[in-house]
């Protein structure tokens, strides 16, 4: 038997696969709806970054036991897949959400369309050049587009 709460009545109507569009207005229409901020920019940058730190905390304390160096090896040779990164996935998924609803609202309040943010990003990506330094670090080829 499912259970209707108010949560669910007030939950708009959202397509599936949700698009970048969509999950921006509903972010929009839940802030303006509950009485958040929806002007003030550096606020917003202000709370993003909180649900950063409380998604880099989520993680730390959620995640799965490192592997030993035996278990590396043996994963990295294709020999066994390590177990899986996190332990409860429910609190890092619940906090990677609220980085990308901020991230999605701030957009949204910069006048930016981010599903068209993300995939010129991707695409401009995928055009880079890397080089690896002498200690192993790899950098962007100068000459390519930033
Ligand atoms: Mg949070």
């Amino acid at each position: 038997m499912s259970v209707i709460t108010d949560g669910d009545l007030l939950a708009p109507a959202l397509p599936r696969p949700l698009t970048f569009a969509a999950a921006q207005a509903a972010v929009m229409a839940n802030k303006r709806g509950k009485g958040f901020n929806t002007t003030d920019v550096e606020t917003e940058f202000g709370y993003l970054l909180e649900e950063i730190a409380e998604l880099h905390r989520a993680w730390r304390q959620h995640r799965a036991r490192r592997p030993s160096a035996a278990r590396r090896a043996l994963a990295r040779l294709r020999i066994r897949p390590l177990s899986a990164p996190l332990a409860s996935p429910g609190p890092v998924r619940d906090e990677l959400a609220d980085v990308l609803l901020f991230a999605l609202g701030l957009a949204a309040m910069l006048g930016l369309d981010a599903g068209h943010a993300v995939e010129t990003k991707i695409r401009i990506n995928a055009q880079r050049a890397y080089r690896q330094l002498p200690n192993g670090t790899r950098v962007r080829h100068a000459g390519r587009p930033a």
